[in-house]
């Protein structure tokens, strides 16, 4: 019996949030039904189908489900446990892609030959937004001509200097000026948390064990941090880490480390949009709006509804593009509607996931970077 999954009381109160059963109605694609599948399978009174894995697979993962239970059911790691019990009759390039993305020195050349695919290919839209420059850190910075007010560790992830090396230069800044030191060690790579997705719980324990030894090796950290929401939610809360990870924007959201901090004034309307991992997991969604506050005059809106994942889901829109697209279009909507100079979002999956379906026209940008090109540098 797995312990967490009998925690479920089966009341349906989740039903209403979780998205795959808002578009289907299908009560074995919500997360009861899902729970119930995993029960049934631990206990041998299924055997893992196609069927089963298609059920199991089409879950965003995105845990509305978990922030709503009454019963703290975990849902995120029960489904990571279901899928793992499923693996072998998941997609064969689920799988495959995982385990590449997953390997920073596969994931470039591969960008590479997805962008020769058409456009109209959604793995070819990914790869046209890779960087063809590496993002080639140094493993300390240090404030300048300052002592430091404490040392933090930057995860950088699988594809952070592939799709985000501006958002990770816009963190390095805004520590660097918050007065802190920052570690970037070398030996760390991939979360795990794609290959937890896709049902490999040991190469996913084995990177998070590379992780733990890469940031042990870099001093004394107050925290680690990382800059897409989507790896801080499986980053989030591991124990085997030496100190424990929170979202950039969390960190620089505390109070004494904004208090050190100046922006200037910018009088553009941002639509913001807030990840399902950073409302549901890192529970952040307050620092974002914090931090943007410090900005004077801009104009802040947030769009969709807090929580509701966009679609976009780590792979899921690359794997499952029409479900993908009925989950966004609400989203593109009301920026449509709305019309902003930029759209912010801390996840880069969301960002390139609603840039592509929006004509508005506005610019797509994580909110660390608009803070670092309004930021009154020391
Ligand atoms: S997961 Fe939680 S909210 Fe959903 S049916 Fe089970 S106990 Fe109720
Ligand atoms: S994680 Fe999201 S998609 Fe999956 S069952 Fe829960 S609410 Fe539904």
């Amino acid at each position: 019996m797995i312990p967490e999954a009998a925690q479920c009381v089966k009341c349906g109160l989740c039903l209403a949030e979780c998205p795959t059963y808002g578009l289907t109605g299908n009560e074995a694609l919500s997360p009861r039904g899902r729970i119930a599948l995993i029960q049934a399978l631990d206990a041998g009174q299924l055997c893992p189908d196609r069927h089963g894995a298609e059920i199991l697979d089409s879950c965003l993962l995105c845990r509305r489900c978990e922030a709503v239970c009454p019963s703290a059911v975990p849902f995120g790691s029960l489904m990571d446990r279901g899928r793992s019990m499923v693996r072998a009759k998941l997609p064969l390039g689920e799988r495959l892609l995982s385990t590449l993305l997953s390997r920073p020195g596969l994931s470039r050349p591969l960008a590479g030959l997805g962008k020769l695919l058409p456009r109209a290919v959604p793995a070819g839209r990914l790869a046209a937004q890779a960087s063809s420059a590496h993002w080639k850190p140094r493993t300390l910075y240090r404030p300048e001509g300052r002592e430091a007010v404490g040392r933090v560790g930057l995860f950088t992830g699988c594809t952070g200097s592939l799709l985000d090396a501006e958002v990770l230069d816009a963190a390095l800044v805004l520590l660097l000026q918050a007065g802190y030191e920052v570690a970037v060690p070398a030996g760390q790579g991939c979360c795990g948390a794609l290959e937890a997705h896709a049902g490999n719980e040991g190469r996913a324990r084995r990177l998070m064990e590379a992780n733990r030894e890469a940031f042990e090796g870099a001093g004394h950290l107050e925290a680690i941090v990382s800059i897409a929401t989507g790896c801080g939610a499986h980053l989030h809360g591991q124990a085997s880490l030496p100190v424990p990870h929170e979202d950039i924007c969390e960190f620089l959201a505390r109070e004494d480390v904004l208090a050190r901090l100046r922006f200037r004034p910018s009088r553009v309307t941002v639509a913001v949009h807030l990840p399902c991992s950073l409302v549901n997991v890192l529970k952040a969604e307050q620092a974002v709006l914090r931090l943007l506050e410090r900005v004077p005059d801009l104009r802040v809106r947030e769009i969709g509804r807090r929580g509701v994942c966009c679609g976009a889901a780590g792979i899921a829109a690359i794997l499952r593009p029409r479900q993908a697209q009925r989950l966004r279009q609400p989203l593109v909507e009301e920026i449509e509607a709305m019309q902003p100079d930029l759209v912010v979002s801390s996840n880069p999956s969301c960002r390139l996931h609603l840039a592509d379906g929006d004509g508005s026209g506005a610019g797509y940008l994580h909110p660390l970077v608009l803070l670092a090109q309004q930021l009154i540098r020391e």
